[in-house]
């Protein structure tokens, strides 16, 4: 079974997908580690981010791994580990060059693609329910009004950065949304058959819970 989990940064789908993850006993998909990792190896290299044949080629000779015990998952690219340097404002800064580069999501989508052969999955990025897996048995699309996504994100950077204002994170977030909206390459948007959820006023365990029920309730049909 495959459920893909779609939405723009903030909208809670990284949590829920763990939470889904952990709890159905799936494997975890998190295609945004994927690209997050190949930006930091194009930046270790010096690789220009807009030449999509060097960058091709950086990808061809690439082994990227996601290895996920219980709810946590350890991204590693050539066998580095690179879990907490992907998650640096640099690399969030510079991933939509890797993002929008036609060649790099053909072989991205491969990827996913081959990872949800060996079991249950739940995936999460921006192209699940509508490039990668069309066939997806449940697809949602999670996502809430941009103060809220904002506040998130402030919450989770105050407590190591605390000289980022909450305007910087607002502004932040509705540069990833347009670029991430407005792309050439599998721009976001919700595929016509996944399931909508406004997540602005929900807790995690409401969303949770109402994911739950609707992949319960057809699992029974
Ligand atoms: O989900 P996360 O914020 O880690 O994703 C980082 C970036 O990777 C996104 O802003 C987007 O540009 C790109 N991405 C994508 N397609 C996916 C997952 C992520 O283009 N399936």
């Amino acid at each position: 079974m495959i459920i893909a989990i779609d939405g723009p940064a903030g909208s809670g789908k990284s949590t829920i997908a763990r939470m889904l993850a952990k709890h159905l006993g799936f494997n975890y998909l998190d295609t945004g580690a994927m690209y997050r990792a190949l930006t930091w190896k194009a930046m270790q290299k010096g690789v220009a981010l807009e030449n999509e044949n060097a960058l091709c080629q950086l990808m061809d000779q690439t082994t990227l791994e996601l290895r996920c015990k219980d709810a946590s998952l350890n991204v590693f690219i050539d066998g580095i580990n690179v879990t907490k340097e992907i998650r640096l404002p640099s690399i969030t800064n510079n991933v939509h060059y890797i993002s929008n580069t036609h060649g790099i999501r053909q072989r991205m989508v491969k990827l996913q693609q081959r990872f949800a052969v060996e079991g249950n999955v739940v995936a999460e990025g921006r192209d699940m329910g509508t490039v990668v897996f069309p066939q997806a048995e449940k697809k949602f699309f999670l996502d809430a009004e941009i103060e809220e996504r904002a506040q998130r994100r402030y919450a989770d950077f105050k407590p190591s950065t605390s000289e980022i204002s909450f305007d910087a994170v607002i502004k932040d977030i509705e540069i990833r949304d347009r670029r991430d909206t407005t792309r050439n390459n599998s721009p976001l948007v919700k595929s016509s058959d996944a399931i909508y959820i406004n997540t602005t006023k929900l807790t995690i365990e409401q969303v949770f819970n109402k994911i739950l029920k609707e992949i319960e309730s057809s699992v029974k049909k």
